[in-house]
């Protein structure tokens, strides 16, 4: 274990979705320290929260713009900022404290446009600094166990992916003017897409992560069943790889009776895999001919990937906190040893300013093929 490295939070205030997920796997392994924060839009509950979870007065901030100034000027600056706040701020927190010098870990979708998440990219590349988006679900040590059997070969070419992440949370009509709600199927507020931007996300990372390869080119169908929605909240995606991989996605808001609803199935020409989140320690191996098998999260005979990734005995659930703290213990690792640029992350896993670009890539190229009746878009 290395030094510990000084954290500080932009958003993920006391309600929100998320904030509370990266608390609790930044601090995991005790590798990070929260020590400053803007945690809320409102600087009262930004204050007020800051002191509840034991940040000290002097850093807990009442804006973005006072921290950056505020953790600039000091000797014991942070390290890393997490970037916790709604998309449509993304991009302008991020550049900021890219160019002030502090490492980034920002959620996903890294940007709403295709332009900022280019300008990025170059950012991150001259500022010499880190900048990680967080697609957390990769660090799930079943999931790394699928991506080290991909590129270990074990099943052979891959032919086809498919992947989902579809729940049914926002299937009901008579709820579609819940403000918590309208805005992100609005086009003024969440862009060109809802339920790929927000959901899809993630499964379509999944399927470049584990196979390795980049989308070559894509078509999609968006459709808004709950009237009055402007934006989606059902897609399916077919997609084509760069190494000659198939891939098809669905992703939904209106699949009722689907929880969190993300999975992954690869089928090589060797055999196959499938992965559910909800049972994340568990990956079904079927290789060709062969019969089923159970791989367990813990078990001997798994990859390095995975077993690095492990915290707890076989049998142990482990779950989504554990996976995001893997990407705060690589992420670690990347400053400690001064490992920043996009493909030295990559190589310990970590998604970085490329894959955000290409996910944001991705679902602007849908949303202009599902505009014209899914016609295929070279990515
Ligand atoms: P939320 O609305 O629940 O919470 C947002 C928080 O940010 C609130 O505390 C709000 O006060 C604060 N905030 C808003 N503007 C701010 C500003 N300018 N400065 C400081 N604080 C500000 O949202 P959420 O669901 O937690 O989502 C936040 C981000 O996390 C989004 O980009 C979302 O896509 C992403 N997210 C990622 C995952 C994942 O699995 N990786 C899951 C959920 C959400």
């Amino acid at each position: 274990m290395g030094r510990q490295l000084g954290w500080g939070l932009v958003g993920g205030g006391k309600d929100s979705q998320i904030g509370g997920a990266h608390r609790i796997a930044a601090r995991l392994d005790d590798l990070f320290q929260l020590r400053a924060g803007a945690l809320d839009i409102d600087p009262d509950a930004a204050h007020g929260f800051a002191s509840e979870i034991g940040i000290a007065d002097a850093r807990a901030y009442g804006s973005w713009q006072d921290m950056l100034a505020g953790e600039t000027a000091r000797k014991d600056r942070i390290d890393l900022v997490t970037i916790a706040t709604p998309n449509a701020t993304h991009f302008e927190i991020s550049k900021a404290f890219l160019e002030a010098g502090f490492h980034i870990l920002c959620e996903k979708p890294m940007t709403m446009t295709v332009d900022e998440a280019v300008g990025l990219q170059a950012i991150a590349r001259d500022s010499g600094r880190l900048l990680a988006v967080n697609f957390g679900y990769c660090g799930y040590p079943m999931v790394r166990q699928a991506k080290a059997m991909v590129d270990g070969g074990d099943l052979g070419r891959i032919r086809l992916v498919m992947a989902e992440f579809a729940h049914g949370f926002h299937a009901d009509a008579a709820d579609s003017d819940n403000p918590r709600l309208r805005w992100r199927y609005d086009r003024q507020q969440a862009g060109v897409s809802s339920v790929l931007a927000d959901a899809g996300i993630h499964a379509l990372h999944m399927i470049g992560f584990v196979t390795g390869q980049g989308i070559e080119r894509l078509s999609a169908e968006f459709r808004s069943h709950v009237e009055g929605r402007d934006l989606e909240d059902d897609a399916h995606l077919s997609l084509a790889y760069s190494g000659g991989t198939a891939a098809r996605l669905w992703t939904s808001a209106i699949a009722i009776g689907q929880m969190h609803g993300l999975n992954i199935r690869i089928f090589g020409e060797k055999g196959g895999l499938a992965w559910r989140q909800e049972q994340p320690n568990q990956l079904a191996w079927t290789p060709l001919n062969g019969r089923t098998q159970t791989l367990e999260r813990g078990a001997d005979g798994l990859y390095p990937a995975a077993e690095d990734g492990s915290r707890i005995a076989i049998g142990h659930p482990e779950g989504m906190l554990v996976a995001f703290a893997n990407l705060y213990r690589d992420i670690h690792t990347a400053i400690t040893t001064g490992t920043t640029s996009a493909p030295a992350l990559s190589e310990l896993m970590i998604p970085s300013v490329e894959d955000g670009l290409e996910m944001v890539r991705a679902v602007h190229a849908a949303a202009r093929s599902a505009g014209s009746e899914g016609v295929w878009v070279e990515l």
